[in-house]
């Protein structure tokens, strides 16, 4: 528990107010008088006891105990004291009914409230800010504690451990992640603590910000964390302590953001498979009609500038006839719009991604957020606006607000509300959505990430706007969606007629009007070729991949989800090599059982039409929790208790979930894996396990380990004497081979999948699995990275399993090796010093035999080969 320095009342300024809410107005107005007689008249204390009328009748009342938060009123906050059952929820109602402003400086507190009262008394006597107050009152039983026996609260939460954090008290968490308290960031903690029952502040400890609910976006906005700041929570109510501890062990995960967070300039961010860069087609800068701009996603777009056609929103300032009726129809188009929120989030990962779908889920917390509601509501029923007049007024001050931010990555955010501002506005004043009439190049002021995230590919060649920065949510999702863009480039792009041709490059960030013939041939030419290969690779998806020589390597799709099932098929897939399940229950509140996790995985089965499904168990810890299975603080969750260890720590979650896999291998082509294995021993507990799911009947399926750690890697040979094959988790084995977090963006390009020391571990595995005549893949990215396809090969791999959309060039690359290249180059490979001597072998092999693209050509006929008949390093 962290102390909090006792400041000055400011002069004129009254101490922190208190509120006695008991279920009997006697004890309440016993306690108050006790308090006062402690602290003297200068503390505001209110008895809020009983209900009205009769005022002997024993319960509590919220709108009294609402009154009696007003007039304790103190600028330096209000402290509630309850006693027990429903006075938490009638505070908590009160919490409710109070004005914005006042209500984000009332704490209630699990104190007991005789004790309680007085404590807090007189630390508000000492001019103490309300945390310290709050925390006083808290302590108070000690000195009972201490005579009568029994652990004291202070004892039993020492100062610098992360021990077990107590009800009312506070917390500091340290925010070490690039941006700060981002939109993501910020969202996942308001879901860490949602559904509990406590209420969460957190303030800026670090700028000594005020406490602000940690249930609205826009206020924990408001508060300006940027990395290396210092967070201080506060929680207080039945479920304080779990609150707390989820908070932490979100905290202690750095907030799950990814290991390079994707927000970074294009230069700095990874392009998603489907946003492959275009060389520059374009001469440098000063060409005639050039405007220069901010390159947000790479790519050449050559087309006429199209106007997104966006419908008047402009609410009028009428008075509302009914505010009740206002207030359904606020509550109705919210619900549409979170409707619609959904789908788009849902759609978007299938298109886009994960991490990509999350901007759009975070978007939806605005629709929850009591800063955006509750003044909208208030000035329906105060000043009988209506509702899109209310919407549009609370929504525009709070967009304000997010432009007054200092952190211009925070700044962009405010698109994000606008953009869920506009699709309330739209179902309250009934009008279209903004359209694109034609196919072009999409002009706009800015866009919404929301925009963009519905934007058909299609229709839109590419996006210009004048507004908006690199590290927009919606350069994210251009990015993830294969559109170039260029963003930023200013006022003068607004003027522009609709219907001009222009030639935008994303790479360079320059959109250039009427372009000379030269330039545009020069970028077409570029363009067609870049379009052909994809073409090329597209048009020979559901062919198998077959390398010049007759080796066959089956490319396959990871997946985490039904829908990606049948977007594997379309792509190409020849199966699903990886299906992360726990990607499957991450939004539930609880693990499915046995039957519900059949129903999914027989859908997914289905779904791929007879193309093998590898099931991992659940692989939950370190980057993937799940909190309901495990939310307990670990210093080191990447060696901690994660993956098989969890699932032979809780036997019945793993049991029923291989009951759910076996049942399915009954009729479909499954397969089992367990992740995280790192001997041999653990093999024959899963193992075990299975046999006992499958019970009397006996087992038809492929039974693999995935091969992400060191120690499994050198112990292949009795891994191979316990399973089927292998599938190699590159990610993981590069960051426990080269000890670099992979969750750690400074330390992330350590962790090098093509540094010889991997290169070798996945030698070993391979060599030690043929000599048991298994099988051996890849599922880390490793396996989607053009550049390591004849690595893999030539080491042995027969199975390269990567995200959707890389299917079909990943077959591309297969086809354009040869594998007795691929051995050479292997061989040489594992010789060399690190990672970039490697990548420096594979480009210059790159003009050579190895990979030299064949386009045009017809793929080979499927020899004879298996996964195993090709010569390795070793063989
Ligand atoms: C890996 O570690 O390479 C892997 C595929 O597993 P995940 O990324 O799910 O940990
Ligand atoms: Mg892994």
């Amino acid at each position: 528990m962290a102390a909090t320095e006792a400041t000055d009342p400011v002069p004129g300024e009254a101490p922190v107010g208190l509120v006695l809410v008991s279920h009997s107005a006697q004890l309440a107005e016993g306690a108050a008088d006790l308090a006062r007689a402690m602290a003297g008249e200068e503390v505001r204390i209110v008895a809020a006891g009983g209900m009205a009328p009769p005022e002997t009748a024993l319960g509590t009342d919220a709108v009294r105990v609402a009154a009696a938060i007003e007039e304790a009123w103190s600028e330096r906050g209000v402290l509630v004291l309850m006693d027990l059952g429903s006075a938490l929820l009638s505070a908590e109602m009160a919490l409710e009914l109070l004005p914005e402003g006042h209500r984000k400086r009332v704490l209630l507190s699990a104190a007991p409230l005789v004790e309680g009262a007085v404590a807090a008394a007189v630390a508000s006597r000492l001019g103490e800010p309300i945390e310290r107050v709050a925390s006083e009152a808290t302590s108070s039983l000690d000195a009972k504690r201490a005579q009568v026996g029994g652990p004291s609260e202070a004892s039993a939460a020492p100062a610098d451990e992360p021990g077990p954090v107590l009800p009312g008290v506070e917390t500091r968490i340290a925010v070490d992640i690039p941006l700060g308290l981002h939109a993501r960031p910020a969202a996942r903690l308001i879901r860490a603590t949602a559904g509990l029952n406590a209420q969460v502040l957190a303030g800026n400890a670090t700028t000594g910000s005020a406490m602000v609910t940690a249930r609205s976006l826009n206020a924990l906005a408001g508060l300006q964390v940027r990395e290396g700041h210092e967070l201080l929570v506060t929680a207080s109510g039945p479920d304080a302590q779990k609150a707390i501890d989820a908070l932490r062990a979100l905290a202690a995960r750095r907030f799950d953001e990814p290991a390079v967070p994707r927000d970074g300039p294009p230069a700095t961010a990874p392009a998603p498979p489907t946003a492959r860069p275009l060389p520059p087609a374009l001469p440098p800068t000063g060409l005639e009609g050039e405007l220069r701009g901010v390159p947000a996603s790479a790519g050449i777009a050559i087309g006429t500038l199209q106007f997104l056609e966006e419908a008047d929103l402009t609410a009028s300032d009428a008075e509302a006839g009914d505010p009740a009726k206002e207030l359904q129809a606020l509550e109705l188009a919210v619900t549409a719009a979170r409707r619609d929120l959904e789908q788009l989030r849902d759609q978007t990962r299938t298109r886009a991604g994960s991490y990509e779908a999350e901007i759009v889920d975070a978007d939806l917390l605005f629709l929850e957020d009591p800063e955006l509601l509750e003044p909208t509501r208030a000035a329906i029923t105060d000043r009988r606006l209506t509702a899109a007049r209310a919407w549009s007024e609370v929504s525009l001050r709070l967009g304000e607000s997010w432009e007054r931010l200092e952190d211009p990555t925070m700044r962009l955010r405010a698109a994000d509300l606008a953009g869920v501002s506009r699709r309330v506005l739209h179902r309250l004043l009934g009008r279209p959505a903004p359209v694109l009439r034609r196919r072009g190049i999409l002009v706009a002021r800015d866009l919404a990430p929301t925009d963009t995230a519905a934007l058909d590919p299609a229709r839109v060649m590419g996006i210009a706007t004048a507004g908006g920065g690199p590290t927009s949510h919606s350069a994210i999702l251009a990015r993830a969606l294969g559109i170039p863009a260029v963003v930023g480039l200013g006022d003068a792009l607004l003027a522009m007629a609709p219907g001009q041709s222009a030639l935008l490059d994303g790479g360079r960030g320059t959109l250039i009007l009427d372009p000379a013939a030269a330039l545009v041939r020069r970028a077409r030419a570029q363009a067609r070729e870049e379009q052909r290969r994809a073409a090329h690779a597209a048009a020979a998806a559901h062919q198998p991949a077959v390398t010049r020589d007759g080796v066959v390597i089956e490319v396959a799709a990871n997946i985490g989800g039904a829908e990606e099932a049948s977007r594997a098929v379309e792509a190409g897939a020849d199966g699903v090599g990886l299906l992360r399940t726990e990607f499957l229950f991450m939004e539930a509140e609880s693990l499915p059982g046995e039957e519900a996790q059949e129903r999914i995985y027989s859908e997914i089965a289905t779904r791929l039409e007879g193309r093998p499904l590898t099931i991992r168990t659940l692989d939950v810890g370190a980057d993937k929790p799940l909190p309901y299975l495990r939310s307990v603080h670990e210093d080191n969750p990447a060696l901690g208790l994660r993956g098989i260890r969890l699932g032979l720590a809780q036997p019945e979650v793993l049991i029923a979930q291989l009951r759910a896999v076996v049942a399915t291998a009954r009729r479909s082509p499954v397969r089992v894996m367990f992740p995280m294995v790192s001997s041999a021993g653990e093999v024959d507990a899963a193992r075990a396990l299975l046999t006992e799911a499958a019970g009397s009947e006996p087992l038809s399926l492929e039974v693999g380990v995935m091969v992400e750690i060191p120690s499994a890697a050198l112990s292949a040979a009795q891994l191979a004497e316990r399973v089927d094959f292998f599938s190699l988790g590159t990610n993981d084995l590069s960051q426990y081979t080269l000890a670099a977090d992979r969750g750690n963006a400074e330390v992330a390009t350590l962790a090098d999948a093509f540094h010889p020391a991997t290169l070798r571990l996945i030698a070993a595995t391979v060599r030690a699995a043929r000599a048991r005549g298994r099988w051996v893949g890849v599922c880390g990215e490793l396996a989607g990275q053009i550049e390591a396809v004849p690595l893999l090969i030539g080491l042995g791999v027969r199975e390269l399993s990567v995200a959707v959309p890389a299917v079909a060039r990943i077959k591309e690359a297969v086809r354009a090796a040869d594998s007795g290249a691929c051995v050479r180059l292997a061989r040489r490979a594992l010789r060399l010093a690190d990672g970039s001597a490697v990548r420096g072998l594979i480009s210059g092999a790159s003009g050579r035999a190895t990979i030299a693209p064949r386009h045009g050509s017809p793929a080979p006929s499927r020899r004879a080969s298996t996964r195993s008949s090709a010569t390795t390093p070793h063989g």
